[in-house]
Order: C-alpha cells, then structure tokens, then sequence
C-alpha cells in the first residue's frame, strides 16, 4: 500500500506545484523538532520532508499518480525512479522558516532545544548468524534523556531566566566605525550562548544540559540474509540532543566474520574439498557440511581437477524475497605424492592395460622424446 503523501501535505491530487510548496512550509513551521520537542513532532515532520521530496519532483510526483511508491525500497514502479529516502534540501527548510532566500538578518534566540545527532555502532557476526537472522544484545554508549529535570536543565524548583546582557535577543550589536562609515553587525551573546535565556541554577544531575551519557543495553533484531557492511536503522536510539531534544537514530554495521570454510560472494557460498585422485576416477560419494547440516553428495566417476559442484538452495537465504543462494563445492584433484613399491608396480600395471606408455625417470628416453621423434616422421 503506497504512502498517501498528498494527505499527508493536506492537499488534494489536483494541487499546483505552489500550493505544495506553502502546505509544506506551514506544517515544517509546525513540526520541527526545533520548535516542537513532542517526540511524534519529530516523526511526523520526517514524513512531511518525504511528502514534500516527493510531491515537488514531477518524476516522483508521477509514480504516486499511478499508485506507486517511489520512497519504498526498490522503487515502487517497474522502470521509475530509485527511492533516494527523504531528504529536502537545506534551502527548502531555511525557506520554510524565514520566508525568503537565507542568509544574513536576524534570527533571534537560539532555541535550547536541539534535535540529537545519528549514532553508528560496529556488529560483529558469524555467518550462521547473517545467513539465518539473529536477535543480537547490543551495548549503546549515547546521551539519554535527564530523567530529574526532564532535559530542561534546570534544578528542581527553579526556571530559566532572561539573560540580562542581551535582553532575552540572544544576540548584541556592536557599532564600528570605519572609512566606509559606521557598521553595524551582530553576534551571538557570549553570558547565553544565543539562547536569550540562562539557568541560574543548574540540574545537579546534567550540569544543565538535559542529557547525560549512559550505557544502555538493546537487542537488535538482524534479518536474515544481511551482507557485510550494511546498517540496521534503529529509529531514535542515537543521541539526545541538547535539552533533551529528540534522539537521533541509531545504525547498526554489520561485520560479517571470515568463516573458516566457506567464502561468501553475494547470497551464494563457496568452500574446496580435496578428493584423491582414485575417487576422483573411480566416483563417489561423500558428506560434507553445509550451513543447515550435513549433506550426502555424488562425484561422478571421471572428475576431472578444478571441477565445480552446485548444491542448490544451500546457500545464504536472500534478504528481500524468497529463495536462497547456492552452495558451490570446488573439487581439488590430490595426485599422490609417494608410493610404495608395491603401489607402484599396480599404477605400472594399471597404466599398461591402458596403453599409456609411461617411461621410467631411472631410464632413457621417454614420453617427450618419443613426441619429438613422432613429430620429425621417425
Ligand atoms: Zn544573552
Ligand atoms: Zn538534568
């Protein structure tokens, strides 16, 4: 089922590329974490960006017309354009808040609350672990909420209060007198930080910054079929932000430990077994494990080296859809080293009921000369 983004913009299907572009603004205004810290704000204002990216790009704008999805992983429609994730440029939301083109002006205080930043941890797995989906503890190194003043920094009992240097503006002016006349410009104010207000009294327990760092256990629940390298998105189990602002996500990076006998090339899985060279001759049959146990598979008489044998299905399962990878067996051919004299005499034997005539290395002549002499008509 296909996102409904332009209910999400609250505009009908018939709406001008304009009238997307003011919905947006005023529902961003709304919602951003900057200015709502209600943590479905910050939600609720990730899937406007995703309406907004979509519905202001006429490709996008398309494939929604004919029921498609063009975020949803894969791309919605056979032959539309890829899902690049919500993402609305840095102009659109300065837009959004001033009204016109950024830069330069008055902003005013800056607000105390600040959304948190993204989080990356490293998982290390086995490929038993990859292949068939594991639900991993996790230990989590990030800020968390100040539980005793709920991240507005200030000890119990007390409030903020307006910075006296800047009266609450969060910025000062100062006047500099050049040869081009008077300048006036404008910087943040050093006693608040831009925030127009101070903590007389700060909470004991965060020193006033709404969050403090803690070690946390999680599980992480890892689909089968993930690969070496990809992330798990853990929604807003990153960072606190300042004053408690919403957590920013958390990415899980999978690592897949080397196994010690198979080597994995996408979902299918390769491992070498050495067969001697009678059975490679004579067939046979033999067990060797797969990633689901053991299983019983047949050479065929007359192997030949660096032969391949696909075992279907017992590879790794595949993380969208059905269906797995292969398993492939590489066959090395062992030749035998040393013989006894007795093992010698046999393989002569043998070698002589085929009419292969293999010279002693203790005699003279032998197979090349034999060529040569054949080549120059003797
Ligand atoms: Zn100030
Ligand atoms: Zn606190």
């Amino acid at each position: 089922m296909a996102k409904d983004y332009y209910g999400i913009l609250g505009v009908s299907r018939e709406a001008t590329d304009d009238e997307i572009k003011r919905a947006y603004r005023k529902l961003a205004r709304q919602y951003h974490p900057d200015v709502n810290p209600d943590p479905e704000a910050h939600n609720k204002f990730k899937e406007i960006n995703a309406a907004y990216e979509v519905l202001s790009d006429d490709q996008k704008r398309q494939i929604v017309d004919l029921g498609g999805d063009p975020l949803a992983p894969g791309g919605g429609m056979p032959g539309g354009a890829g899902g690049a994730g919500p993402f609305v440029g840095f102009q659109d939301i300065m837009d959004a808040f001033f009204g016109t083109a950024a830069g330069g002006g008055s902003r005013g205080p800056r607000p105390r609350t600040r959304p948190g930043a993204d989080a990356i941890l490293r998982l290390e797995l086995d490929l038993v672990e990859t292949a068939f989906g594991v639900e991993a503890p996790i230990t989590v190194d990030t800020a968390v909420l100040c539980t005793q003043c709920s991240g507005a920094g200030t000890a119990p009992g007390t409030h903020l209060a307006t910075c006296e240097v800047c009266a609450g503006r969060g910025e000062v002016q100062s006047v500099q007198r050049t040869f081009l006349g008077q300048v006036v410009s404008s910087r943040p104010c050093q006693n608040c930080q831009g925030h127009g207000t101070v903590i007389p009294t700060p909470c004991p327990t965060c020193a006033g910054d709404g969050r403090i760092r803690t070690r946390r256990s999680l599980t992480v629940k890892i689909p089968a079929g993930v690969e070496d390298g990809m992330r798990i998105r853990l929604a807003q189990q990153g960072e606190v932000g300042p004053g408690g602002g919403t957590a920013g996500d958390l990415y899980v990076e999978i690592h897949e430990r080397p196994h010690d006998v198979y080597s994995r090339k996408g979902d299918d899985l390769h491992c070498r077994v050495t067969l001697p060279m009678t059975a490679a001759a004579l067939g046979t049959r033999m067990t060797i494990k797969t990633l689901d146990g053991e299983e019983n598979i047949e050479v065929k008489p007359g192997t030949q080296p660096a032969s391949t044998l696909r075992i279907r299905g017992k590879g790794v399962p595949h993380l969208r859809g059905q269906g797995r990878g292969e398993l492939f067996v590489h066959l090395d051919v062992k030749t035998p080293t040393k013989l006894t004299a007795d093992q010698e005499r046999m393989l002569r034997e043998f070698a002589k009921t085929r009419g292969e005539d293999v010279a002693e290395l203790s005699k003279q002549g032998g197979f090349f000369s034999r060529m040569r002499d054949a080549f120059n008509g003797h």
